[in-house]
């Protein structure tokens, strides 16, 4: 295969990683511990089996470099792994760069996101702990479907919290779950003590993915058939992804071609860590790489954030994590990047770039649109808007290198597919859209709130 002529690079089904890969074992400096929000102190594998089952929890915890993937989980992934690896021959020309760019598409699974890599495996381990029900939250429905779909199929109950804007802005986000079975409910909702208290104090509340998180995590604590399921975030999460990069190298190698940069999108940085922590494990051991991490300028965990410990849902019922974070209570502007509104951002994926092993970027929407059109018109995908951030990065590396006349190799994740996102493109085109910067006055406020644990 010669890079020269190349448009798509697609694997056959046995070159599917048979591993996932824990950078855990890699890394200088391990994530600090989690801590309860019970006892305040370290959390214990007991407590947090209230709501997980034994074996993620393992994972969470392992230092094991290469973890097996599940037979039953590969055949799963056989559906639309291993994903096609792109060049972007068009959005390159349009630029007139000299860099080429590459792109993973992981859009082209039936929920059309990377989220569904780790609900499969996910669904699995709860199903062979004889677990009957998950609970969950959404925002934009990505994870709810990709959750919704893993259960279907592994005869789980699945129940998904919501955010109320969500629930009445995206009516076929939410008829996708129900197609697949899961109950759908708005958040806050009435049924868990969580959601009524906040429904006390604002009736119309519009809800948070923190409160969401907050009922999804009480119904799972509560049922002991019940288990929740995150999807994004935590560390056994971060490793379900790391299929995407593990193939994406083995198709540039292909290629023989090596990334420069490596882009990414970054909500609660699970999607990054996927094809990145392929790539951290190659800078660790002195490979010159730079690997970014892209958020929107409205939730900025990383690169405005504060390094500290902080609850991981509004009502302080999941663990604590140490992790970059605006504050538990923070509600971000509406901005329509739905996926990437989290308070906070991976324990790993803040290490690491607290350690300076990655870098992040913060971008506003208006700009991400803009790259999100030039890139459709130009390769023919319609992104989600949350992919779009990682397009606007990669273009603007690439705009750099023909100013350089550096002919750079960019890799960039393409998470996700935009057709159920269509509104938040109507919304650019008649020039609804604005861009919002988090005020720092709020940070300062909403630190205030964060645990005290040293
Ligand atoms: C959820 C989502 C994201 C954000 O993912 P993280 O892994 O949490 O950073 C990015 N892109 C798409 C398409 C998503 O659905």
């Amino acid at each position: 295969m010669s890079k020269k002529t190349v448009k798509k690079v697609i694997l056959p089904e046995n070159e599917i990683p048979k591993q996932w890969y824990n950078v855990l074992a890699d890394m200088p400096n391990k994530p600090e511990p989690y801590f309860s929000s019970v006892t305040n102190k370290m959390a214990t594998p007991d407590e947090l089996e209230v709501i997980f089952p034994k074996e993620l929890i393992q994972q969470e915890m392992s230092q094991e470099r290469w973890i097996d993937i599940p037979d039953e989980v590969r055949e799963m992934y056989k559906q639309w792994r291993p994903s096609p690896l792109y060049r972007a021959v068009g959005l390159e020309k349009l630029l007139d760069t000299p860099a080429r760019i590459y792109y993973k598409y992981e859009g082209v699974n039936a929920t059309g996101s990377h989220k569904l890599n780790s609900a499969i495996p996910q669904a699995y381990y709860n199903k062979m702990a004889g677990i009957k029900k998950l609970s969950t939250e959404t925002g934009a429905g990505q994870w709810g479907s990709a959750l919704s779909l893993a259960c279907n199929y592994f005869g789980l109950e699945c129940e998904v919290y919501m955010v109320k804007v969500s629930y009445e802005q995206k009516p076929y986000r939410r008829l996708f779950m129900q197609t697949f079975g899961a109950n759908v409910i708005a958040s806050p909702s009435n049924l868990t003590q969580s959601g009524r208290a906040i429904l006390e104090k604002d009736p119309d509340s519009t809800g948070s993915l923190g409160i969401a998180i907050s009922e999804a995590v009480e119904v799972a604590a509560t049922n002991p058939d019940t288990n929740y399921a995150l999807g994004s975030v935590l560390n056994h999460v971060c490793l379900h992804q790391t299929v995407i990069g593990l193939e994406a190298k083995k198709q540039l190698e292909l290629l023989d071609e090596y990334p420069d940069i490596v882009i990414a999108c970054c909500g609660g940085g699970s999607n990054f860590a996927g094809l990145s922590f392929p790539f951290v494990k190659d800078k660790l051991n002195g490979t010159n790489i730079r690997l970014i991490a892209v958020e929107p300028t409205a939730c900025p965990s990383l690169t405005k954030g504060v390094f500290a410990y902080d609850y991981g849902d509004t009502a302080k019922v999941g663990p604590i994590a140490k992790m970059y974070t605006l504050g538990h209570d923070f509600v971000p502007a509406g901005i329509h990047a739905g996926g990437l509104r989290y308070h906070g951002a991976s324990p790993i994926v803040s290490q690491l770039y607290h350690d300076g092993i990655i870098e992040a970027q913060a971008v506003p929407q208006r700009d991400v649109f803009d790259a999100a059109v030039k890139f459709a018109k130009t390769e023919g995908i319609i992104p989600a808007p949350e992919s779009a951030h990682a397009i606007r990065a990669a273009i603007n590396e690439a705009i750099k290198c023909k100013e350089t006349g550096e002919a750079k190799v960019i890799l960039f994740n393409l998470s996700g597919h935009g057709y159920f996102d269509m509104a938040a493109y109507d919304n650019y085109f008649s020039g609804k859209l604005i861009d919002v910067d988090y005020p720092e006055d709020l940070i300062k406020e909403n630190i205030r709130s964060l645990p005290d644990i040293k």
